[in-house]
């Protein structure tokens, strides 16, 4: 996807590269890939929180979330930290969320970033998670409230990895089945492979709007795209390389 955006936009020389790097090597790689010219990074699980933590400034959304999913190595030195997920999650909310209501499900690194773009939304946010301590951790510091069992909202948003397998006995590890998605506006999945995971299955067949977790990927990779290189992401582009991966 940033491959191909690169090409379109006729950034022949940049290459966007996949790097597995363990947790105990992420703090000394990070100043080396800035040394080694990179222009910044994308990282995922497990990386986020200490991202945020390497960098010498990071924007208020990062900061509130308290993960960083960008990291952009500064002429001079300096790292700063951004988290793109918050904004796309934001720019896939249903319009009109202002004094709506939103259930979260999960409290990892993806729920604090939705938690964070409902409540700037204006959404009341219920947040369930597996573990109740966690959610109790995310409400302390973002806003929202806790809930142990299932509650109607406007909008579901999936952030948990549960629809990976992409079997519909999956949902069996959530408070959600199938039958109770009429409960719904819409509904997002965060998951990105499958697409077509169970719940995005189990919205369609109700009728509701659902927006996909590669729909999501796309726009955050845009976002953090027009920060390493300053130039406006070519979306269709993007949206048509991920697809096709
Ligand atoms: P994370 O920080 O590891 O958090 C995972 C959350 O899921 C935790 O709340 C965990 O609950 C819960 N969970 C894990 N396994 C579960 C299970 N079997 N049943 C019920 N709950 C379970 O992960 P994350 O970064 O938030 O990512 C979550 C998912 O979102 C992943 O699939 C990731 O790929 C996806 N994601 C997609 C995008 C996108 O652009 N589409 C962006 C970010 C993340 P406990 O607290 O009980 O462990």
């Amino acid at each position: 996807m940033q491959n191909a955006a690169l090409a379109e936009v006729g950034l022949t020389s940049w290459r966007y590269q996949l790097l597995p790097i363990p947790p105990d090597l992420f703090p000394d790689t990070v100043p080396a890939l800035a040394a080694a010219g990179f222009r910044g990074i994308n990282v995922t699980i497990p990386h986020k929180e200490a991202a945020l933590g390497l960098a010498h400034s990071a924007t208020e959304r990062a900061q509130a979330i308290g993960a960083a999913n960008l990291l952009i190595f500064e002429d001079g030195g300096a790292i700063t930290a951004d988290n793109t997920d918050a904004p796309a999650i934001a720019r896939a909310l249903p319009e009109g969320l202002e004094g709506g209501s939103a259930l979260v499900l999960g409290a990892g690194g993806s729920a604090r970033a939705a938690v964070w773009a409902l409540r700037e939304a204006g959404a009341e946010v219920r947040i369930w998670n597996r573990t109740p301590e966690r959610a109790w951790e995310v409400t302390e510091q973002l806003g929202g409230l806790v809930v142990e069992r299932l509650e109607p909202a406007d909008l579901l948003v999936n952030c948990t990895p549960v629809g990976l397998n992409g079997q519909d006995e999956e949902l069996k590890q959530l408070p959600v089945g199938a039958d109770d998605i009429a409960m719904y506006g819409c509904v997002i999945d965060l998951v990105y492979s499958p697409l077509d995971t169970a719940l995005i299955r189990a919205a369609r067949r109700a009728g509701k709007p659902a927006v996909d977790g590669l729909e999501l990927l796309v726009t955050q990779g845009a976002l953090s795209f027009e920060q390493f290189t300053g130039v406006a992401a070519p979306l269709q582009r993007m949206a048509e390389a991920a697809r096709a991966g």
